[in-house]
């Protein structure tokens, strides 16, 4: 364990599945402060170390930590992740799609776990969810139906409004967003992408990767994102 440069003290059940993840890596889990990190904290994927950024010392907590620990678990055990087509392009929307189409499908399998341990997951995402509604809805923020990256990113930002979050006042807000017509065709999607997380993101990996590459075949106009192995696989 790797954990005396976190200024917390991890509980016995935080530590069982920092254990837990180290074992199946055959390797200590890396801890680091990135301060340009654009949300809280982030497991790196596919990397041969297994490493968890965060922000600075301010945003740690335990169900975080956790919440981290358990993204790296799956993708050690082989549950896939799309990427980016081209992972050299240099694209932000596409970035925030990959990493949010990701999030939704593991978190699928995250949440109820975390919640069984007694932590609380969904605060978190509500305030980035706000966060990100509030942008798309700004004036001077291009339509989403301008542009086919951007209806697939609106679509998983309707699609975690409802998987994410149980806060009634961000579906409230959500809606009145999405009510638009030029953000009817986000919605569609959205909910088809709701629709294949709830059939597809569980335990079972064969599943889990169809559903995926369901929700690629959905948002992909454009042939711009595509399934990726994950380190277990
Ligand atoms: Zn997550």
């Amino acid at each position: 364990m790797n954990t005396n440069s976190l200024p917390i003290t991890l509980s016995q059940a935080a530590t069982k599945i920092l254990k837990e993840v180290e074992l199946l890596y055959k390797s200590e889990v890396w801890w680091q402060e990135t301060p340009g990190l654009e949300g809280d904290m982030c497991a790196l994927r596919n990397t041969p170390m297994p490493t968890v950024r965060y922000k600075n010392t301010f945003v740690l907590n335990e169900g975080g930590i956790v919440h981290e620990l358990l993204h790296l678990k799956l993708r050690r055990l082989g549950y896939p992740n799309v990427q980016k087509a081209d992972p050299q392009e240099n694209n932000n929307w596409r970035d925030q799609t990959v990493a949010m189409l990701n999030n939704l499908f593991e978190h699928a399998l995250i949440f109820p776990e975390l919640e069984r341990l007694g932590y609380f997951p969904f605060e978190a995402e509500e305030n980035g969810t706000r966060a990100q509604l509030t942008r798309i809805s700004s004036s001077d923020f291009p339509s989403p139906d301008s542009n086919p990256s951007l209806t697939s990113l609106s679509a998983l930002l309707y699609a975690r409004a409802y998987l994410d979050c149980r806060s009634q006042a961000v579906r409230a807000l959500c809606e009145s967003i999405f009510s638009q017509p030029s953000f009817a065709s986000s919605k569609f999607l959205g909910q088809k992408v709701i629709e294949a997380v709830h059939n597809d993101a569980n335990n079972d990996v064969s599943q889990f990767r169809s559903g995926l590459n369901e929700c690629v075949r959905i948002l992909n106009e454009q042939a711009f994102i595509q399934l990726e192995a994950t380190n277990g696989a």
